[in-house]
């Protein structure tokens, strides 16, 4: 700690003596915690606001009527909600604390104020089984348990609990060089129960382990989260969170509420003013005609759901794991569903839909993304849905087994046209390309994307892949000539060229060390390659000879791509080295079989032949076979 951290604490030690401690009439003092508190003409939502109090103001607190401070403001009598202000009634006494029947000894006597007992963090924490932090910097408490995290903040209300901002009655304050917390609050965020007896002023905390129930609720008035519509005349709007409790208002079937929190089997709601719970069997979980029968499966470990369709917008919860849910709605690709209790919106990324029980994919409206010198449009994936893709004269058909696709709202110079057809398993995406544009297309388990790049070398990602390397020798020439070693040099030859015509070259291999095979695939995937060549020359017996190109139409999806730059890569290389022509050929390679971008695999020639061996020790040779896989991805790109 710093001195002058210790200064500041000696500081804020004093100071909330002075706060805690300057009673004595009728009057408290009381410090406003919130800005903009109405003050009201009323002790209720329906008094007129005379005015507001910020921050650090400070009142004379002359009664309290509930929920309701009496105070005085410009010298007339008003109120403000009790939430957002500290008052000074502090009394100290023998408060006898247990947990699960155990009697918790603070080092430091608990604090009553305003009602509310306050106790040393880390005392509570420990009896509650919590694990806790404390942080001087920010003056926060860091508590967590079974994965869920309350974070409180000396001199704030405001509580993060489970990501949620939750308002407490009470700031946790520093007193004695303890950091003190509300002991309901805290010990009901984590689930436990607690009770407050008057006559022996004492609190009794029970906690199951395991039990982390929502936290309690909110005493301020929040924003609310969403509006949801009564489904049942006679709904009664309760003023706690149990069915025994007074009822504050009857409502009727299509009223509209404010949801200001879900509290599990009750929402906290504002309705006409006036805020209490409903159970939340009453209100709306009517689906909308166009998502009729609509349901979804979750398939992330765990999602979160919102409320509204935005990553931005609050989180009310979460569904795990294949749970399901009912949809209400659909908005692009969130959809509004509905868990028990639960009501909000999910990103349809991670889940399966069904409609009547039948599974349900389809392709959202694509997202368009600049940059890289290319355009990227992206189109996610709902359900389970499988793409492929076919080269076409002009362009490129994306073959789905989905449904439906979102329409494409864009216009690009190297897009002629996008258009939805029926294909052979489900609709597809025919896209037909301006003279002057090339595209690759990526698959993965969530979207589908097209990458539109104008023509030429420039800007484009090369994967170069020096075959073999480290432990792995490759074959060995008559003489000795390690292809490892040849593969290399051929690759930092055409990676200069390459480079020289604007090109970025990423190496699976770089220099002599070992990689896996798969390790080059991910290389290749990760940096978002455009094309993939790999380097290697061959060997088998003294008189074979000649160069070879592969590319593999199995599994990889731009297997067509990789035939037209195979084709150009023997014509090249058997043209520039005068070597015999021994084809462009379809082949299983590992390297060429699991990337998903046009890849080929080439063999220059023959080590295994003394003649061969012979040309491709010489570095005019290799120059050449470096121009010949330059001009391959030329012509490839013109
Ligand atoms: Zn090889």
């Amino acid at each position: 700690m710093g001195k002058s951290r210790r200064i500041l604490q000696a500081f804020l030690v004093v100071l909330a003596v002075f706060l805690f401690t300057g009673q004595a009439d009728a009057a408290e003092k009381g410090t406003v915690t919130g800005n903009n508190l109405n003050v009201r003409s009323a002790p209720s939502l329906d008094g007129s606001v005379l005015g507001k109090l910020q921050n650090g103001d400070q009142v004379q607190v002359t009664g309290k009527q509930n929920d309701w401070l009496e105070i005085t403001y410009n010298g007339q009598k008003a109120f403000a909600h009790k939430a957002y202000i500290s008052v000074a009634n502090q009394t100290s006494g023998a408060f006898a604390i247990s947990v699960n029947g155990k009697a918790v000894k603070p080092p430091t006597t608990p604090v009553m104020k305003d009602n509310h007992l306050l106790v040393p963090f880390r005392v509570i924490s420990e009896a509650l089984g919590v694990t806790v932090r404390w942080d001087n910097d920010t003056r926060q408490v860091f508590a967590k348990d079974n994965g869920k995290k309350v974070i409180m903040t000396v001199g704030s209300t405001k509580v993060n609990v489970a990501g949620e901002t939750v308002t407490t009655p009470i700031a946790p304050s520093i007193q004695n060089d303890y950091t003190l917390i509300p002991l309901r609050f805290f010990s009901e965020a984590f689930g436990a129960n607690v009770h407050w007896d008057q006559d022996t002023q004492s609190v009794t905390i029970k906690r199951n382990e395991n039990s982390n129930t929502p936290p309690p609720n909110p005493s301020d008035t929040p924003n609310p989260i969403m509006t949801n519509t009564i489904q049942a005349n006679g709904t009664e709007l309760k003023k706690t969170p149990i069915a025994s409790s007074s009822t504050l208002a009857t409502l009727n079937k299509g009223a509209k509420v404010d949801v200001l929190k879900n509290d599990g089997n009750w929402l906290y709601v504002s309705y006409n003013g006036e805020k209490g719970y409903i159970h939340s069997s009453a209100v709306s979980a009517s689906q909308s005609p166009e998502v009729s029968g609509m349901t979804l499966k979750v398939t992330a470990t765990s999602l979160n759901v919102r409320s509204s369709g935005s990553a931005s917008s609050q989180k009310l919860g979460a569904l795990t794991k294949g749970q399901e849910a009912k949809v209400l709605e659909m908005n692009d690709t969130w959809a509004k569903v509905q868990s028990g209790s639960l009501v909000g919106w999910v990103h349809t990324g991670y889940v399966t839909l069904y409609k009547n029980g039948e599974l349900i994919r389809f392709l959202s409206a694509p997202e368009k993304i600049d940059g890289n010198g290319r355009t990227t449009f992206v189109w996610h994936k709902q359900g389970n849905v499988n793409t492929r893709q076919i080269m076409t004269d002009n362009g490129v058909a994306i073959s789905t087994n989905a449904n439906s696709i979102g329409s494409f709202p864009f216009q690009h110079p190297g897009i002629k046209s996008v258009n939805t057809t029926d294909g052979s398993y489900g609709k597809q995406i025919q896209v037909i390309l301006a003279p002057g544009y090339h595209y690759v297309v990526r698959h993965s388990g969530g979207d589908v994307q097209l990458d539109i790049l104008p023509s030429g070398l420039s800007g484009k990602k090369i994967v170069l892949d020096a075959g073999h390397g480290g432990r792995d020798n490759g074959a060995t020439g008559v003489t000795g000539l390690l292809e490892k070693t040849l593969n290399l040099d051929v690759t930092k030859k055409l990676k200069a060229k390459l480079e020289a015509a604007g090109a970025t070259v990423i190496e699976s291999r770089p220099d002599g060390a070992y990689v896996s095979l798969s390790g080059r695939v991910d290389i290749a995937h990760q940096n978002g390659g455009d094309a993939f060549i790999s380097i290697h020359s061959d060997s088998f017996s003294a008189t074979s000879h000649g160069s070879t190109s592969f590319y593999h139409s199995g599994e990889n999806p731009s297997w067509q791509q990789s035939k037209k730059m195979s084709d150009l890569a023997i014509h090249y290389l058997s043209s520039e080295l005068g070597t015999h022509n021994r084809g462009s050929k379809d082949q299983s390679f590992h390297v060429i079989r699991e990337t998903n971008i046009p890849a080929i695999l080439i063999e220059v020639a023959f080590l295994s032949n003394p003649n061969e061996e012979h040309l491709l020790k010489q570095d005019w040779f290799r120059e050449k076979a470096a121009d010949a896989l330059f001009k391959t991805l030329q012509a490839y790109y013109k």
